[in-house]
């Protein structure tokens, strides 16, 4: 059975953290979650001027993972611990705050200087309150390690961050079944994409527009909320001019109380305000 898109919610640009531009369909109006999922943000694509780029100084995180995939520029991120990285185009830094990091997410040192295109994409997964607190980990995953796969006909693709598709079957490992891709279908693409029956998922088209579940259109900035079933359909009109683009995100719905202020996600009041307590002390 192919999962019917249930509901559409429409992203649109804003500004965040010290002023970049962001497109982010949820939270938002539209949803607070997406179930295992807390927050999608597009960043970008955004073309500084040499000396105009900016980011995301140091903040803290706790209770959940926050994933990054860059699509186009370079960013540098530094954290309490003394953990350093660098992403380009097509990689991942799928990073587990759990108990606690204090972290920059900048622009690199060259796109600082020379100016350039950023463009990608943070999402926060939620950790079931078993992990809330493990140890701060990372998984740095290049662009040449991520698995990637197409249909026979070659009209579709993607890239694996999390979960399987096409047989290619993800390298990073996730503390609860998730499934993050990046799916780019030609003019004229169809493709059926099993998921597990237990899985929540969503489809947010970035680029172009997409047909995602029994015929419903997307344009970019529409991210889609399916249905049950065992399959996500994703074609691309033949008389399209253009390839779409699309993240196709999905997991098993946690089903816990969600307690949220700004970049710390528990499950209760009580140990939100232990988690400010422990950042005001420098527990992280
Ligand atoms: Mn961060």
């Amino acid at each position: 059975m192919i999962r019917k898109v249930k509901d559409v919610i429409t992203a649109h640009r804003q500004l965040e953290g010290g002023g970049f531009v962001v497109r982010r369909p949820f939270p938002s109006a539209g949803a607070r979650e997406l179930d295992p999922f807390l927050l999608l943000d597009e960043m970008g694509p955004s073309d500084y001027s040499p000396g105009e780029a900016i980011g995301a100084p140091d903040h803290p995180h706790r209770g959940f993972e926050t994933v990054t995939y860059l699509l186009s520029g370079e960013m540098q991120h530094a954290d309490s611990a003394g953990h350093r990285g660098k992403l380009g185009p097509g990689d991942v830094q799928w990073m587990t705050a759990g108990r606690g990091v204090v972290h920059s997410e900048l622009p690199s040192e060259r796109l600082m200087r020379e100016g350039g295109r950023l463009h990608g994409f943070q999402v926060w997964v939620n950790l079931p309150a078993r992990d809330k607190m493990v140890p701060a980990h990372y998984q740095e995953i290049p662009k040449d390690r991520l698995p990637s796969a197409r249909t026979d006909d070659a009209l579709a693709s993607v890239r694996v961050i999390a979960g399987e598709a096409l047989g290619a079957r993800a390298v990073i490992e996730t503390r609860t079944p998730i499934l993050l891709q990046d799916w780019t279908l030609e003019p004229g693409a169809s493709v059926d994409v099993p998921v597990p029956r237990d899985f929540d998922v969503y489809a947010y088209v970035f680029e172009g527009g997409a047909t995602v579940g029994e015929g419903t259109r997307l344009d970019e900035g529409q991210l889609a909320i399916l249905g049950g079933g065992d399959a996500v359909r994703l074609a691309r009109p033949r008389e399209s001019g253009s390839a779409g683009r699309l993240l196709l995100l999905g997991g098993v719905p946690l089903h816990e109380p969600v307690a949220r202020y700004g970049p710390f996600v528990m499950n209760s009041e009580a140990e939100v305000r232990q988690a400010i307590a422990d950042f005001r002390r420098g527990a992280f």
